[in-house]
């Protein structure tokens, strides 16, 4: 594997991840091993203590029963049998003199244990040591205990047999040790490279976005762990992007579209003025002319300004109560003089009172707008009836119904496009944003904005709103 791939590699999560968990996995098993092997040489040093003091037992009741000359015979016998190389005796008076002993050729460096005898002489009580012989890899256990009154017996054993056992032992635990740890490893790269391929997946296809593409998402699995979350939050944030980018690009459409005809208007008009007009009163009706346009082109731009934060969400609603009935209610009686002037029937049937909780300037300028069209694409001697009702107890619908010129079916997919106008409003006055805003409000309460007409004969446009919206 190249150097710098391998590298790159160390800096991975992956890659930390397993070896933490072969580090825990080692240390894990030195512990276990550390535990089982004190257990292990406790067990057979307690052992051996046993086997020691059952022979001091013998020797003292050969002692009582024979005399010292026969304990004598007894521990040359023993050593024999037992292998001069496995066990020793030794016959001491309290001062530390030797009487009597086995063969102790092969124990010569073992001499006589003055601090054990002492030890055993005040304190009345067995004395057991682990001695080292230099040079020699066993251990020697060696018990000191009075057989008989001014005798001290020395029992050594090799500890030759443990030591061989607990060495294999440690050699089969240094080579499984190393094979597991090995395995350790590949499994604890296999569960972490399974855990973050997800989040692979997610940097993957936050790459191709960052080279343009942001229709993209990443796929979700089914086990809804946290990969699987961090996806679906990562495809949300997505949408909410792709959405706002989405409005910038409509909103530079609009302004490149839209807003240039107003302007270019103006400045027609600025132009010509100063080319052909000479009297000040042409000058005073461009200025006022200007004034006019600049302000629709304000009010245009504030428009689509209030609809693109409206539908980003960017735009938070101000929540309080609100009597919607009476919000009604008191549409209409500012419209009535409309109505009034234009010959027109305007009628407001609503209950009493229709608490929700919503944005009193929002709803009113979605109460306004719908009024405003009804009234503006109704003829003299029509009919204008706004009604409230609620429905289910869940949705409060407000509807507006005109007897007005109605929308041919051709338009109806899109007269809540921004800066659409059917053909028959090309005499009304109006920018084509107001059901746009209206309906961006409406969403932006969770309701919407349905409508239904019959070109000649009248639309009803249905303002639905919930009566608990989430938050
Ligand atoms: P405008 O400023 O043109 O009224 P709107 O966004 O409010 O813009 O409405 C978009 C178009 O929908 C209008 O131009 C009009 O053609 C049509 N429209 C809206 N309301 C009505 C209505 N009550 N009756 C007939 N046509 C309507």
């Amino acid at each position: 594997m190249p150097l710098r791939r391998l590298r790159s590699y160390r800096k991975t999560l992956a890659f930390r991840l397993t070896l933490w968990y072969a580090g825990v996995f080692a240390v894990s098993s030195c512990v276990a091993f550390l535990l089982f092997y004190t257990l292990i040489t406790s067990v057979f040093r307690d052992r051996t203590d046993q086997e020691l003091l059952g022979q001091a037992r013998e020797f003292s009741t050969v002692l009582a029963a024979r005399g010292l000359e026969a304990v004598k015979s007894l521990a040359m016998l023993e050593a024999q049998a037992a292998g001069v190389k496995k066990v020793f005796f030794r016959l001491l008076s309290s001062s530390g003199q030797v009487f009597s002993s086995s063969n102790m050729s092969y124990w010569q460096d073992i001499d006589i244990r003055e601090a054990a005898i002492k030890e055993l002489v005040r304190d009345r009580r067995n004395v057991f040591e682990t001695i080292t012989i230099p040079n020699r890899k066993d251990k020697v256990r060696v018990l000191h205990v009075m057989v008989g009154t001014g005798i001290i017996l020395q029992i050594g054993q090799s500890m030759e047999a443990d030591s061989r056992f607990i060495d294999a032992f440690k050699n089969i635990f240094v080579i499984t040790m190393v094979l597991l740890v090995g395995l350790a490893a590949g499994v604890g790269w296999f569960m972490a490279r399974r855990a973050v391929s997800g989040v692979e997946a997610v940097t993957r296809t936050a790459r191709e976005i960052s080279g343009g593409t942001l229709d993209k998402r990443v796929p979700v699995g089914t086990r809804g762990d946290e990969i699987d979350q961090l996806a679906a939050t990562f495809n949300q944030m997505l949408g909410r992007i792709q959405a706002l980018v989405t409005e910038i690009k409509e909103m530079s459409d609009n302004i490149a579209h839209d807003l240039k005809s107003p302007i270019t208007r103006i400045r027609g008009t600025a132009e010509v003025t100063l080319t052909t007009g000479k009297a000040i009163g042409e000058y005073e009706s461009m200025a006022a002319g200007t004034v006019e346009e600049c302000d629709r082109l304000l009010d245009m731009i504030n428009t689509m300004l209030m609809i693109t934060k409206a539908e980003s969400g960017l735009d938070k609603l101000n929540d309080e109560g609100i009597d919607l009935a009476r919000l009604v209610r008191d549409a209409c009686e500012l419209l009535e003089p409309v109505a009034e002037d234009k010959g027109l029937g305007l009628t407001c049937d609503t209950p009493d009172a229709c608490h929700l909780v919503g944005d009193r300037r929002m709803l009113q300028r979605i109460l306004a707008n719908l009024l405003d069209n009804a009234l503006k694409y109704t003829s003299s001697g029509g009919a204008v009836k706004v009604s409230l009702s609620e429905k289910d107890g869940e949705e409060v619908v407000v509807a507006v119904q005109d007897t007005g010129v109605g929308i041919p079916a051709g338009d109806l997919p899109h007269i809540f496009e921004r800066f659409y106008r059917c053909d028959h409003s090309r005499s009304e006055p109006g920018t084509g944003l107001g059901l746009s805003l209206a309906r961006a409000f409406a969403r932006a309460h969770q309701g919407d904005i349905a409508v239904t007409s019959t070109s000649g004969q009248g639309s009803t446009f249905t303002l639905i709103l919930p009566r608990n919206k989430g938050t």
